[in-house]
Protein backbone atom coordinates (compact mmCIF):
# COMPACT_ATOMS: atom_id res chain seq x y z
CA UNK A 1 0.00 0.00 0.00
CA UNK A 2 1.36 3.46 -1.04
CA UNK A 3 1.55 6.18 1.69
CA UNK A 4 0.47 9.63 0.45
CA UNK A 5 1.05 13.07 2.99
CA UNK A 6 -1.24 16.12 2.34
CA UNK A 7 -0.64 18.90 3.23
CA UNK A 8 -4.04 21.81 3.26
CA UNK A 9 -6.21 18.53 3.46
CA UNK A 10 -8.90 20.41 4.69
CA UNK A 11 -9.24 22.83 1.75
CA UNK A 12 -10.94 22.11 -1.92
CA UNK A 13 -8.18 20.63 -3.42
CA UNK A 14 -7.02 18.46 -0.49
CA UNK A 15 -10.22 16.50 0.01
CA UNK A 16 -10.81 15.52 -3.45
CA UNK A 17 -7.46 14.77 -3.81
CA UNK A 18 -7.54 12.32 -0.38
CA UNK A 19 -10.60 10.48 -1.83
CA UNK A 20 -8.93 10.01 -5.03
CA UNK A 21 -6.05 8.45 -3.33
CA UNK A 22 -8.25 5.93 -0.71
CA UNK A 23 -10.07 5.20 -3.68
CA UNK A 24 -6.88 3.75 -5.15
CA UNK A 25 -6.03 2.26 -2.19
CA UNK A 26 -3.32 4.42 -0.72
CA UNK A 27 -3.03 5.46 3.16
CA UNK A 28 -3.59 8.83 3.62
CA UNK A 29 -2.20 11.10 6.25
CA UNK A 30 -3.78 14.88 6.33
CA UNK A 31 -1.79 17.63 7.93
CA UNK A 32 -3.05 19.94 9.75
CA UNK A 33 -1.55 23.05 11.12
CA UNK A 34 -3.61 22.84 14.76
CA UNK A 35 -6.17 19.96 15.99
CA UNK A 36 -8.31 22.45 18.01
CA UNK A 37 -8.97 24.34 14.90
CA UNK A 38 -9.30 21.64 12.48
CA UNK A 39 -12.52 21.79 9.88
CA UNK A 40 -13.23 18.57 8.69
CA UNK A 41 -16.02 19.74 6.90
CA UNK A 42 -14.64 18.97 3.28
CA UNK A 43 -13.92 15.33 4.39
CA UNK A 44 -17.01 14.85 6.23
CA UNK A 45 -18.67 16.28 3.28
CA UNK A 46 -17.20 13.69 0.45
CA UNK A 47 -17.49 11.07 3.45
CA UNK A 48 -13.96 9.97 3.98
CA UNK A 49 -12.81 11.64 6.90
CA UNK A 50 -12.63 8.26 8.48
CA UNK A 51 -9.99 6.84 6.02
CA UNK A 52 -7.76 9.73 6.50
CA UNK A 53 -5.05 10.01 9.63
CA UNK A 54 -4.95 13.27 10.95
CA UNK A 55 -2.04 14.80 12.41
CA UNK A 56 -0.48 18.04 13.50
CA UNK A 57 2.58 19.62 11.89
CA UNK A 58 3.46 23.34 11.30
CA UNK A 59 5.39 23.51 7.49
CA UNK A 60 7.13 26.93 9.39
CA UNK A 61 8.99 24.42 12.35
CA UNK A 62 11.44 22.53 10.58
CA UNK A 63 11.40 19.76 13.26
CA UNK A 64 7.49 19.38 12.66
CA UNK A 65 8.23 18.02 9.34
CA UNK A 66 10.91 16.08 9.99
CA UNK A 67 8.93 13.88 12.75
CA UNK A 68 5.99 13.31 9.89
CA UNK A 69 8.65 12.06 7.72
CA UNK A 70 9.88 9.84 9.62
CA UNK A 71 7.26 8.38 11.16
CA UNK A 72 5.59 7.31 7.97
CA UNK A 73 8.29 7.69 5.07
CA UNK A 74 5.80 8.71 2.97
CA UNK A 75 6.14 7.66 -1.04
CA UNK A 76 3.86 11.23 -2.38
CA UNK A 77 3.79 14.29 -0.47
CA UNK A 78 1.53 16.56 -1.87
CA UNK A 79 1.79 20.37 -0.80
CA UNK A 80 -1.27 22.12 -1.31
CA UNK A 81 -1.43 24.06 1.90
CA UNK A 82 -1.08 27.83 1.36
CA UNK A 83 -2.53 31.18 1.76
CA UNK A 84 -3.92 30.71 -1.31
CA UNK A 85 -6.09 33.90 -1.90
CA UNK A 86 -4.68 36.70 -4.23
CA UNK A 87 -7.27 39.56 -2.31
CA UNK A 88 -6.04 38.18 0.54
CA UNK A 89 -2.16 38.38 0.02
CA UNK A 90 -2.33 42.24 -1.34
CA UNK A 91 -3.83 42.56 2.80
CA UNK A 92 -0.87 40.09 3.87
CA UNK A 93 2.10 40.14 1.80
CA UNK A 94 4.60 39.46 4.22
CA UNK A 95 2.53 36.49 6.05
CA UNK A 96 1.56 35.32 2.35
CA UNK A 97 4.67 35.06 0.77
CA UNK A 98 6.92 33.56 3.94
CA UNK A 99 4.64 31.05 4.69
CA UNK A 100 3.62 30.08 0.78
CA UNK A 101 7.70 29.94 0.13
CA UNK A 102 9.24 28.50 3.77
CA UNK A 103 6.86 25.80 3.66
CA UNK A 104 8.15 24.21 0.61
CA UNK A 105 11.55 24.97 1.72
CA UNK A 106 11.29 22.91 4.43
CA UNK A 107 9.75 20.13 3.16
CA UNK A 108 12.57 19.60 0.25
CA UNK A 109 15.02 20.31 2.81
CA UNK A 110 13.52 17.55 5.21
CA UNK A 111 13.53 15.37 2.36
CA UNK A 112 16.63 15.70 1.29
CA UNK A 113 19.06 15.89 4.66
CA UNK A 114 16.92 12.69 5.76
CA UNK A 115 17.60 11.02 2.09
CA UNK A 116 14.28 9.69 1.35
CA UNK A 117 12.68 9.20 -1.92
CA UNK A 118 9.64 10.67 -1.69
CA UNK A 119 8.16 12.35 -4.86
CA UNK A 120 6.49 15.62 -3.82
CA UNK A 121 4.05 17.63 -5.92
CA UNK A 122 4.06 21.38 -5.50
CA UNK A 123 0.74 23.15 -6.00
CA UNK A 124 1.88 26.09 -8.03
CA UNK A 125 -0.46 28.57 -9.69
CA UNK A 126 -1.22 30.18 -12.87
CA UNK A 127 -1.21 33.42 -11.17
CA UNK A 128 3.13 33.48 -11.35
CA UNK A 129 2.14 34.55 -15.19
CA UNK A 130 0.98 37.53 -14.71
CA UNK A 131 1.58 40.10 -17.15
CA UNK A 132 1.76 37.66 -20.10
CA UNK A 133 2.63 39.17 -24.00
CA UNK A 134 1.28 35.78 -25.67
CA UNK A 135 -1.87 33.71 -25.23
CA UNK A 136 -2.13 30.90 -24.12
CA UNK A 137 0.55 30.68 -21.72
CA UNK A 138 2.51 27.58 -21.25
CA UNK A 139 5.49 25.47 -19.49
CA UNK A 140 8.14 27.53 -21.41
CA UNK A 141 6.24 31.39 -20.64
CA UNK A 142 8.53 33.24 -18.81
CA UNK A 143 6.93 34.38 -15.21
CA UNK A 144 5.64 38.24 -14.35
CA UNK A 145 4.12 38.12 -11.23
CA UNK A 146 1.38 40.66 -10.58
CA UNK A 147 0.96 39.93 -6.37
CA UNK A 148 2.07 38.98 -3.77
CA UNK A 149 0.41 35.58 -3.70
CA UNK A 150 1.70 35.18 -7.39
CA UNK A 151 5.11 36.15 -6.32
CA UNK A 152 4.87 33.73 -3.40
CA UNK A 153 4.23 30.95 -5.94
CA UNK A 154 6.74 31.84 -8.39
CA UNK A 155 9.46 31.87 -5.58
CA UNK A 156 8.24 28.42 -4.74
CA UNK A 157 8.24 27.29 -8.16
CA UNK A 158 11.89 27.75 -8.75
CA UNK A 159 12.67 26.43 -5.33
CA UNK A 160 10.92 23.08 -6.11
CA UNK A 161 13.06 23.11 -9.84
CA UNK A 162 16.53 23.82 -7.95
CA UNK A 163 15.94 20.77 -5.61
CA UNK A 164 15.32 18.93 -8.72
CA UNK A 165 18.35 20.04 -10.29
CA UNK A 166 20.91 20.24 -7.67
CA UNK A 167 19.97 17.28 -5.24
CA UNK A 168 17.71 15.19 -7.65
CA UNK A 169 14.36 15.46 -5.12
CA UNK A 170 11.44 14.50 -7.33
CA UNK A 171 9.77 17.52 -7.18
CA UNK A 172 6.63 18.77 -9.69
CA UNK A 173 5.44 21.18 -10.59
CA UNK A 174 1.54 21.41 -11.46
CA UNK A 175 1.01 24.63 -11.98
CA UNK A 176 -3.34 25.20 -11.52
CA UNK A 177 -5.26 27.71 -13.39
CA UNK A 178 -8.42 28.27 -11.42
CA UNK A 179 -10.26 25.37 -10.76
CA UNK A 180 -13.99 24.93 -8.79
CA UNK A 181 -16.13 22.72 -6.78
CA UNK A 182 -19.19 22.93 -4.15
CA UNK A 183 -16.07 22.75 -1.84
CA UNK A 184 -14.34 25.80 -3.15
CA UNK A 185 -13.71 28.11 -0.23
CA UNK A 186 -16.85 31.26 -0.10
CA UNK A 187 -14.25 34.15 -0.85
CA UNK A 188 -13.62 32.82 -4.22
CA UNK A 189 -15.13 34.38 -7.12
CA UNK A 190 -17.48 31.63 -8.45
CA UNK A 191 -18.53 29.95 -5.58
CA UNK A 192 -19.36 33.52 -3.83
CA UNK A 193 -21.26 34.82 -7.24
CA UNK A 194 -23.43 31.64 -6.91
CA UNK A 195 -23.88 31.60 -3.11
CA UNK A 196 -24.90 34.73 -3.31
CA UNK A 197 -27.63 34.81 -6.28
CA UNK A 198 -29.20 31.84 -4.54
CA UNK A 199 -29.32 34.44 -1.52
CA UNK A 200 -31.06 36.86 -3.56
CA UNK A 201 -32.87 33.96 -4.76
CA UNK A 202 -34.41 33.40 -1.24
CA UNK A 203 -34.72 37.35 -0.49
CA UNK A 204 -31.46 36.79 2.12
CA UNK A 205 -29.52 39.21 0.30
CA UNK A 206 -29.82 42.53 -1.95
CA UNK A 207 -27.29 42.41 -4.45
CA UNK A 208 -24.15 41.17 -5.70
CA UNK A 209 -21.12 43.52 -5.21
CA UNK A 210 -18.08 42.55 -7.35
CA UNK A 211 -14.88 44.54 -8.38
CA UNK A 212 -13.51 44.53 -12.21
CA UNK A 213 -15.06 41.58 -14.47
CA UNK A 214 -14.22 42.43 -17.42
CA UNK A 215 -11.28 40.13 -16.98
CA UNK A 216 -11.07 36.78 -18.60
CA UNK A 217 -9.94 33.66 -16.83
CA UNK A 218 -9.25 29.53 -17.70
CA UNK A 219 -11.41 27.78 -15.27
CA UNK A 220 -11.82 24.32 -14.37
CA UNK A 221 -13.84 21.43 -12.06
CA UNK A 222 -11.68 20.84 -9.16
CA UNK A 223 -12.03 17.08 -9.37
CA UNK A 224 -10.31 16.36 -12.47
CA UNK A 225 -7.55 18.43 -11.62
CA UNK A 226 -6.63 16.57 -8.51
CA UNK A 227 -6.59 13.60 -10.87
CA UNK A 228 -3.96 15.65 -13.00
CA UNK A 229 -1.91 16.30 -9.69
CA UNK A 230 -2.05 12.60 -9.22
CA UNK A 231 -1.14 11.89 -12.55
CA UNK A 232 1.84 14.20 -12.50
CA UNK A 233 3.59 12.32 -9.38
CA UNK A 234 3.36 8.85 -11.14
CA UNK A 235 6.05 9.94 -13.35
CA UNK A 236 9.45 8.71 -13.36
CA UNK A 237 10.71 11.90 -14.46
CA UNK A 238 9.87 14.56 -12.18
CA UNK A 239 8.91 17.92 -14.39
CA UNK A 240 6.84 20.81 -14.93
CA UNK A 241 2.69 20.82 -16.32
CA UNK A 242 -0.08 23.21 -16.99
CA UNK A 243 -3.23 21.85 -15.37
CA UNK A 244 -5.87 24.18 -17.18
CA UNK A 245 -8.59 23.97 -19.78
CA UNK A 246 -7.49 26.02 -22.30
CA UNK A 247 -10.14 28.25 -22.50
CA UNK A 248 -11.15 31.77 -21.06
CA UNK A 249 -14.55 32.93 -20.06
CA UNK A 250 -15.47 36.81 -18.98
CA UNK A 251 -16.42 36.67 -15.03
CA UNK A 252 -19.38 39.10 -16.58
CA UNK A 253 -20.28 36.36 -18.57
CA UNK A 254 -20.02 33.75 -15.81
CA UNK A 255 -22.57 36.01 -13.49
CA UNK A 256 -24.91 36.34 -16.23
CA UNK A 257 -25.32 33.21 -16.43
CA UNK A 258 -25.78 32.42 -12.90
CA UNK A 259 -28.42 35.04 -12.91
CA UNK A 260 -30.28 34.07 -15.96
CA UNK A 261 -30.15 30.08 -14.82
CA UNK A 262 -31.78 31.42 -11.45
CA UNK A 263 -33.75 34.00 -12.85
CA UNK A 264 -32.19 37.12 -11.34
CA UNK A 265 -32.22 40.26 -12.68
CA UNK A 266 -29.21 42.07 -14.02
CA UNK A 267 -29.65 45.27 -11.71
CA UNK A 268 -28.80 43.19 -8.76
CA UNK A 269 -25.35 43.32 -9.92
CA UNK A 270 -23.31 46.13 -8.07
CA UNK A 271 -20.23 46.81 -9.85
CA UNK A 272 -17.80 48.43 -7.14
CA UNK A 273 -14.50 49.95 -7.88
CA UNK A 274 -13.03 49.79 -4.05
CA UNK A 275 -13.13 45.70 -5.42
CA UNK A 276 -10.92 46.22 -7.92
CA UNK A 277 -7.63 45.36 -7.24
CA UNK A 278 -4.00 46.98 -7.31
CA UNK A 279 -3.29 45.13 -10.37
CA UNK A 280 -4.74 42.58 -12.32
CA UNK A 281 -4.22 40.64 -15.80
CA UNK A 282 -6.71 40.81 -18.77
CA UNK A 283 -6.70 37.47 -19.85
CA UNK A 284 -5.28 34.20 -18.99
CA UNK A 285 -5.90 30.93 -20.38
CA UNK A 286 -2.78 27.95 -20.90
CA UNK A 287 -2.23 25.21 -23.24
CA UNK A 288 -2.65 21.75 -21.92
CA UNK A 289 -1.36 19.71 -24.45
CA UNK A 290 1.49 18.58 -22.18
CA UNK A 291 -0.35 17.29 -19.80
CA UNK A 292 -2.79 15.43 -22.29
CA UNK A 293 0.12 13.72 -23.83
CA UNK A 294 2.33 13.03 -21.71
CA UNK A 295 0.19 12.37 -18.55
CA UNK A 296 -3.09 11.07 -20.57
CA UNK A 297 -4.80 13.24 -18.77
CA UNK A 298 -8.38 14.13 -20.31
CA UNK A 299 -10.48 17.12 -19.59
CA UNK A 300 -12.81 18.60 -22.06
CA UNK A 301 -15.61 20.33 -19.82
CA UNK A 302 -16.91 23.48 -20.95
CA UNK A 303 -16.91 25.86 -17.91
CA UNK A 304 -21.14 26.42 -18.85
CA UNK A 305 -21.34 23.04 -18.02
CA UNK A 306 -19.10 23.35 -14.45
CA UNK A 307 -21.12 25.88 -13.51
CA UNK A 308 -24.59 23.63 -14.19
CA UNK A 309 -23.12 21.14 -11.73
CA UNK A 310 -21.72 23.50 -9.34
CA UNK A 311 -25.21 25.58 -9.41
CA UNK A 312 -27.38 22.73 -8.85
CA UNK A 313 -25.23 21.35 -6.12
CA UNK A 314 -25.15 24.15 -3.94
CA UNK A 315 -28.74 24.53 -4.53
CA UNK A 316 -29.62 20.88 -3.03
CA UNK A 317 -27.68 22.10 -0.11
CA UNK A 318 -28.65 25.33 0.02
CA UNK A 319 -30.28 26.01 3.98
P1 LIG B 1 -7.95 26.21 -0.14
O1 LIG B 1 -9.28 25.56 -0.29
O2 LIG B 1 -7.89 27.67 0.14
O3 LIG B 1 -7.16 25.42 1.00
C1 LIG B 1 -5.94 25.88 1.48
C2 LIG B 1 -5.44 24.92 2.52
O4 LIG B 1 -4.22 25.46 3.04
C3 LIG B 1 -6.38 24.71 3.70
O5 LIG B 1 -6.32 23.36 4.08
C4 LIG B 1 -5.81 25.59 4.79
O6 LIG B 1 -5.92 25.02 6.08
C5 LIG B 1 -4.34 25.60 4.44
N1 LIG B 1 -3.77 26.90 4.80
C6 LIG B 1 -4.11 28.11 4.39
N2 LIG B 1 -3.35 29.07 4.92
C7 LIG B 1 -2.50 28.41 5.71
C8 LIG B 1 -1.47 28.84 6.56
N3 LIG B 1 -1.13 30.12 6.66
N4 LIG B 1 -0.85 27.91 7.27
C9 LIG B 1 -1.18 26.60 7.14
N5 LIG B 1 -2.15 26.14 6.34
C10 LIG B 1 -2.78 27.04 5.64
O7 LIG B 1 -7.05 25.97 -1.43
P2 LIG B 1 -7.32 24.98 -2.66
O8 LIG B 1 -8.25 25.65 -3.59
O9 LIG B 1 -7.59 23.63 -2.16
O10 LIG B 1 -5.89 25.03 -3.37
C11 LIG B 1 -4.87 24.09 -3.05
C12 LIG B 1 -3.53 24.63 -3.49
O11 LIG B 1 -3.55 24.88 -4.90
C13 LIG B 1 -3.13 25.94 -2.83
O12 LIG B 1 -1.75 25.92 -2.63
C14 LIG B 1 -3.50 26.99 -3.87
O13 LIG B 1 -2.70 28.14 -3.74
C15 LIG B 1 -3.19 26.24 -5.16
N6 LIG B 1 -3.98 26.71 -6.29
C16 LIG B 1 -5.33 26.59 -6.27
C17 LIG B 1 -6.08 27.04 -7.35
C18 LIG B 1 -7.59 26.93 -7.36
O14 LIG B 1 -8.22 27.42 -8.31
N7 LIG B 1 -8.20 26.28 -6.40
C19 LIG B 1 -5.43 27.60 -8.46
C20 LIG B 1 -4.04 27.69 -8.44
C21 LIG B 1 -3.33 27.22 -7.37
P3 LIG B 1 -6.89 25.58 7.22
O15 LIG B 1 -8.10 24.70 7.19
O16 LIG B 1 -6.10 25.38 8.44
O17 LIG B 1 -7.17 27.01 6.90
Amino acid sequence: MKVAIITGITGQDGAYLAKLLIENNYKVIGLTRSHSNFKGSNLNYLNISKNIVIEESDLLDFSSIIKVLLKYKPDEFYNLAAQSSVGISFEQPIGTINYNTQSLLNILESIRLLKLDTKVYQASSSEMFGQVKNLPVNERTPLHPLSPYAISKASAYWIGINYRESYNVHCVNGVLFNHESYLRSPNFFVKKVICTSLAIKNGLAENLSVGNIDVKRDFGYAPDYVKAMWLSIQQDKADDYLICSGQSIYLRDIIYYVFDYLGIKKDKLIENPELFRPTDMEDMYGDNTKARTILKWEYNKSFLSILDILIEEETNNFK
